[in-house]
């Protein structure tokens, strides 16, 4: 579970960078001050106010540019992403994602849900639909769309790029988005997947603590959808 650290914004950007995350500021990532969500940039203001030693801004991707599996969640939680600057790091969420993927071969190190944890993501990126927080993590509709330069572009400097796992349906449908189709063209369900463009799409139920806590999502179901993945790579490798 996650553990009550802080870690410090320029710290946390420090560690990202040297672990082969984007850091905020480059090109395809939005400024630290990223101005654009009106009621996210005030809510980011007031944490900052209330924790000023946590991440508290747009969380950058993290992994290696070149992998081949991109994975796309929804947006930071308060107290996990948010405060670490990690995605899916300090939150129940990231017990389960980043247990997956070490057992699946695209992370290595262990995961202790702080970004000194050490742990590495390998052929494997992680980034956000969303890149700031939203109050009871729910982003607008309009906030999904502002944000989605700031996924699409991770997306397109991905030379790699031969599969993407979506976790929800949010996250689902901007990544289509994203990708220039529409939401029909792969209906969200847990378990579905299909080739868009030079990539296949692997959709999955969110790993959160309440579809996990009311079993909409079992680790055998995520298991199964990374062990797709998995398949999916080695076969076109
Ligand atoms: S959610 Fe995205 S577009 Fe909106 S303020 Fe944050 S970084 Fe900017």
């Amino acid at each position: 579970m996650a553990k009550a650290t802080a870690v410090a914004a320029p710290r946390a950007r420090a560690l990202a960078k040297a672990r082969g995350s984007t850091p905020v500021g480059s090109p395809s990532e939005p400024g630290r001050d990223c101005p654009l969500c009106p009621r996210l940039a005030a809510f980011r203001a007031d944490w900052r106010a209330a924790e000023p030693s946590w991440h508290n801004a747009p969380v950058p991707a993290f992994g290696p540019q070149d992998a081949r599996l991109l994975i796309v969640g929804l947006a930071p939680g308060l107290r996990g992403a948010n405060r670490t600057g990690r995605p899916f790091t300090g939150d129940f969420a990231g017990d389960l994602l980043y247990a997956t993927l070490i057992e699946f071969g695209f992370a290595t190190g262990t995961y202790a849900a702080h970004p000194e944890d050490g742990l590495a993501l390998r052929d494997a990126r992680i980034v956000n639909a969303v890149r700031c927080v939203p109050p009871q993590n729910k982003p607008t509709p309009e906030e999904i769309r502002t944000c989605r330069p700031f996924l699409a572009a991770p997306l397109a400097a991905m030379p790699r790029l031969k599969a993407i796992v979506t976790l929800g349906k949010i996250a689902h449908d901007s990544t289509l988005a994203a990708l220039g189709e529409r939401a029909s063209r792969l209906k969200f369900g847990h378990g579905v997947s299909d080739t868009i463009g030079a990539a296949r799409v692997f959709a999955s139920y969110h790993c959160s603590r309440y579809n996990t806590n009311t079993r909409v999502l079992t680790p055998d179901m995520f298991r199964s959808v990374f062990a797709a993945v998995r398949d999916y790579l080695d076969a076109s490798a």
